[in-house]
């Protein structure tokens, strides 16, 4: 792959770049499949057509925080209080209605929440602990 900051090829797919310290796929000014230079509105790089790697925003939100909420309230029999954590007041509101669609939702969004895969109304994900 290549470097999406500065375009320098890379060994594998390393989590920082060794050419200039930044995460290869956080940069926007090149392909990471070929090297050639795109835009930040690049989407699809135009010499070998592969889809560019979006960065992903990390949310200020703690990971902790919403292991913890999505779970401990549900022990009371009260679901979906780690939603409203995450501003995402709507699906919150559902899941208080159905009881965490009866334990099964809340199951889901307690393992997507430890594996640091939930995201926030933002779409960003919440990675940090
Ligand atoms: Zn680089
Ligand atoms: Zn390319």
């Amino acid at each position: 792959m290549f470097c999406r900051n500065c375009g320098k090829k890379l060994i594998g797919s390393p989590e920082i770049c060794l050419n200039c310290g930044a995460k290869p796929l956080a940069g926007t000014n090149f392909c990471n499949g070929c090297g050639a230079s795109t835009t930040p509105l690049t989407e699809i790089c135009v010499k070998c057509g592969i889809r560019l790697a979006k960065a992903i925003e990390v949310s200020p939100k703690s990971r902790l925080a919403v292991t913890l909420l999505s779970v401990l309230p549900g022990c009371f029999g009260i679901a979906g209080v780690h939603r409203f954590y995450l501003g995402k007041i709507g699906t919150g509101i559902a899941m208080l209605l159905t009881l965490g669609g009866l334990g099964i939702w809340t199951l889901i969004d307690f393992i997507f929440a430890v594996s640091g895969r939930m995201k926030d109304k933002e779409d960003k994900v919440i990675e940090n602990w």
